[in-house]
């Protein structure tokens, strides 16, 4: 197996016996990448420390086969830690990013921009307002969203694809089956929509739009947050054709969990 290095992320790690594991990193030059920790959990292990939500230096010997490669060596870049007001919902906010990531990435492509759209996610939620991190995840769940395939129609008609204008009175409708908004001569009945006022429709629109230090501006309630989220990972269990990994996903009750104990 060649030797290679690539700066990378933990986003989940499986204990498989008492020394040792299977860690999937998000890589940034492999992207999505399993590798076996031989030795690792044990204290005498040499081979740097495994921390979660921090940019790792990893060398490891990478299989070409179905196998898993080996992780060699750790060497720490930088650890986003979570200590401000607020940690319990910040570790909520950055463990739902991985394990979103864990979910949507293919194996072993490279996604180098949304590596370092993850790096500064993270960064943003070690360091902004808690009051602005339900808009920030919000903001980085669209975005994954679009980069991986299943961009959410918010702008237009899914059917006919005829503008939809965000700004009228009326009540819009988004349709998690056909991939977002469905304007009302293309509704079907016994189609399954979840309706969104202006105001969400718009608020949506903006943060699908939104950088993350624009998205670290906008305050919304915990009902909101939850309500928009919920939209989303229903688009994504039909899009993505994950509806059982979905229902397993702790985040949003790690989330909720997190908005009512603080
Ligand atoms: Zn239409």
């Amino acid at each position: 197996m060649p030797l290679e290095k690539s700066e990378a992320i933990v986003l989940k790690a499986f204990n498989w016996s008492e020394s040792s594991r299977t860690v999937v990193f998000f890589s940034r030059d492999f992207g999505k990448l399993a590798l076996v920790d031989k030795g690792g959990r044990s204290l005498k292990s040499k081979r740097g420390r495994l921390l979660p939500f921090a940019r790792l230096e990893l060398t490891f010997y990478n299989s070409e086969k179905e196998t898993r490669g080996y992780l060699a060596e750790i060497e720490l870049i930088e650890a986003y830690s979570f200590d401000k007001e607020g940690t319990l919902g910040r570790l909520a906010y950055a463990s739902a990013a991985c394990e979103l990531l864990n979910l949507l990435l293919p194996e072993k492509q490279a996604q180098g921009s949304l590596y370092e759209y993850l790096c500064s996610y993270l960064k943003f939620i070690m360091e902004a307002d808690r009051q602005y991190l339900p808009s920030l995840f919000l903001t980085f769940f669209l975005r994954s969203l679009s980069q991986l395939g299943y961009h959410p129609s918010l702008g237009f008609c899914g059917g006919c694809g005829k503008t939809v204008n965000a700004d009228s009175a009326t009540e819009h409708h988004f349709c998690p089956q056909r991939g977002g908004l469905i304007c009302g001569a293309c509704q079907i009945a016994g189609d399954y929509y979840i309706p969104l006022s202006p105001e969400d429709l718009r608020l949506l629109a903006a943060l699908q739009a939104a950088s993350l230090s624009e998205a670290a501006a906008v305050p919304i309630g915990y009902q909101k947050t939850a309500f928009l989220q919920d939209a989303l990972v229903q688009l994504l269990s039909y899009q993505a054709d994950l509806k059982a990994q979905l229902k397993s996903l702790e985040f949003l009750a790690k989330l909720k969990n997190s908005q009512t104990m603080e």
